[in-house]
């Protein structure tokens, strides 16, 4: 022991003297850090889990994929979605980018872009071309995006030697998480002559690189058209409602939403390679695709750390299709625990063991579908925003014989023709006000706010008041954003089967939050995180600056220090 200590001090002495000789040299504590710095940091997003997915079906996971997470790393039981709309655009930016769609810009899927005057789409970007594809599904970039998410900032640190790269089915969830300097991002294109691809934009490359051409032209993909039963004895998915039961989409061609669904069938009906995303094999696909990457693309292979995302679109999909309560949705998830399990046994392989570093969380959970929720006498309802359109423009024609003054409702806010408004002449603030008491008269909209309004409302942390400024962004938010009741989602025909998401409800925002790797502490915590302190927590664990829009904070009980 004292021995040790003369070694350290002794140690220390010649850094010192080190130092002031050269000037130059990195102190001994700088140099530690730089040496606990994983290969590779791995962040994964499973699209539509909500917490309880984790304690519900934990009996029926297996030790090594969610299970190896919990038991090797630390759980943040508590962690939340800090705004609205919980969406998977905003979700994916806000994890990565570490601050919400007040700053990174992300305000929905979609939204009405009071410039084009037109919907966009939150990766559309008509100057870039699709490559891997001759459909329009490639021409998708991460130009909307304000700020930099933490892949960028260790691009930057790293003299763009550290590597990112960004990996979905969906191509929001690949090219928001891995930011604007990535090296690549790749999604899946369903149905393009025939067949589904990997794909990319010209924002990355100019051409597939030859290991996605080979993968594309294997039979990887197809081999998924097979058989989905259940993984055990359906009789044993005791957590989850009847698979027979009034509140699950039916695939076309199926008489009911019940096993075995026959995909090989299906197929043409449901969309081509479209199915296999609609079930748990999307998630396997993008496993194997993922292992691919790693050897493919070198990751984690020197002491420069590289960045992979992984977001898991599946569970999102068979989440809409048959619900929160369904047999389908538990069976993705236990499927999902062999595939996560299949991952970090390939890390371990492939870049070493205690080497990576990994998070895993959700972009945003799910509620109940009402119907289901109504059936418990629990309060909940469906609202038809078709028709709250034409009322407010029908309103709006007899105040002020102007017609379609509303020109959007697009995520619950809406939008005025502004230009209109100057060019009549009429009262910007009157017509806000008259609106704003006409939705409030509906029954099912529970609050509404001017988004000239929305900075000034007081609340913190956990309240709606918090989670609608967090999520209002000044330029491309609209006039006035209104709130349903609990448990209320929009009225589609898809939406009275499966699930939706959108609220600042816990349902919706209380999402799951694992680390687990190098620099990783073991433990759990039930006091309260926030999805943007995920990125600062990354970014302390790495020694790299912040995101430039953060503004979570490092969550200092997780790493190792
Ligand atoms: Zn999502
Ligand atoms: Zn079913
Ligand atoms: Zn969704």
């Amino acid at each position: 022991m004292r021995f040790l200590l003369y070694v350290f001090v002794i140690a220390f002495f010649f850094n010192c003297k080190a130092q002031t000789a050269t000037g130059t040299l990195a102190s001994n504590k700088t140099q530690t850090e730089i040496n606990t710095r994983p290969k590779l940091v791995v962040g994964i997003v499973i699209d539509q889990m909500r917490y309880d997915y984790i304690t519900r079906f934990y009996d029926k996971y297996r030790n090594g994929g969610f299970k190896r997470m919990i038991n090797e790393g630390f759980n943040c039981k508590n962690n939340y979605f800090n705004y609205i709309p919980t969406k998977t655009g905003p979700g994916h930016a806000s994890i990565f980018s570490g601050t919400t769609p007040k700053y990174h810009g992300i305000i929905g899927n979609n939204w009405f872009d009071k410039t084009l005057k037109r919907k966009v789409n939150c990766v559309e970007d008509n100057t870039v071309e699709s490559i891997g594809t001759d459909s329009n599904d490639g021409k998708k970039s991460p130009k909307w995006l304000l700020t930099t998410t933490f892949a960028d900032e260790n691009r930057l640190f790293t003299q763009m030697k550290g590597k990112s790269i960004g990996i979905s089915i969906k191509h929001r969830g690949a090219i928001l998480s891995a930011g604007h300097s990535a090296n690549a991002a790749y999604w899946f294109d369903y149905d393009h002559d025939g067949k589904g691809n990997w794909i990319t934009s010209s924002f990355y490359m100019d051409e597939l690189p030859q290991w996605i051409q080979d993968f594309n032209a294997s039979d990887v993909t197809e081999s998924y058209f097979k058989e989905w039963n259940t993984l055990y004895d359906i009789n044993t998915y005791t957590e989850s409602g009847n698979d027979l039961n009034n509140f699950e989409r039916i695939f076309k061609g199926k008489e009911s939403a019940t096993f075995p669904y026959d995909l090989e069938a299906l197929r043409h009906e449901n969309g081509n390679y479209k199915i296999i995303a609609e079930s748990p094999y999307g998630n396997s696909l993008t496993t194997d695709f993922a292992i691919s990457a790693l050897d493919a693309e070198e990751l984690g292979k020197d002491n420069i750390t590289d960045v992979l995302t992984i977001s898991y679109s599946s569970t999102d999909k068979v989440g809409h299709d048959f619900g929160v309560n369904a047999v389908e949705t538990e069976d993705t998830y236990l499927r999902l625990d062999l595939d996560l399990e299949r991952l970090f046994n390939a890390l371990d392989e492939k870049v070493g063991e205690g080497e990576y570093t990994v998070f895993l969380t959700s972009d945003h959970g799910a509620q109940y579908v009402p119907d289901y929720l109504k059936s418990k006498k629990i309060p909940s309802g469906l609202f038809d925003l078709s028709q709250l359109f034409d009322d407010l423009n029908e309103l709006l024609l007899n105040e002020y014989s102007v017609s379609d003054l509303v020109l959007s409702r697009i995520n619950n806010q809406i939008f005025f023709d502004h230009d209109k408004i100057m060019a009549n002449k009429l009262n910007l603030k009157e017509l806000k006000e008259k609106v704003s008491l006409k939705l409030l008269s509906y029954n099912l909209i529970d609050k509404v706010y001017t988004t000239s309004a929305i900075n000034h409302l007081e609340g913190g942390k956990g309240f709606l008041e918090d989670m609608l400024r967090n999520g209002h962004n000044q330029k491309r938010s609209g006039d006035i954003v209104f709130v349903f009741n609990p448990s209320v989602f929009k009225d589609t025909h898809w939406n009275r089967k499966g699930t939706d998401h959108h609220s600042g409800m816990t349902y919706d925002t209380h999402v799951p939050l694992l680390f687990f790797g190098k620099g990783i502490r073991q433990g759990s915590t039930f006091a309260r995180t926030e999805i943007i302190d995920i990125a600062p927590t990354i970014s302390a664990l790495l020694g790299i600056s912040f995101p430039n829009g953060a503004t979570g904070a490092p969550l200092d009980f997780v790493i190792e220090k």
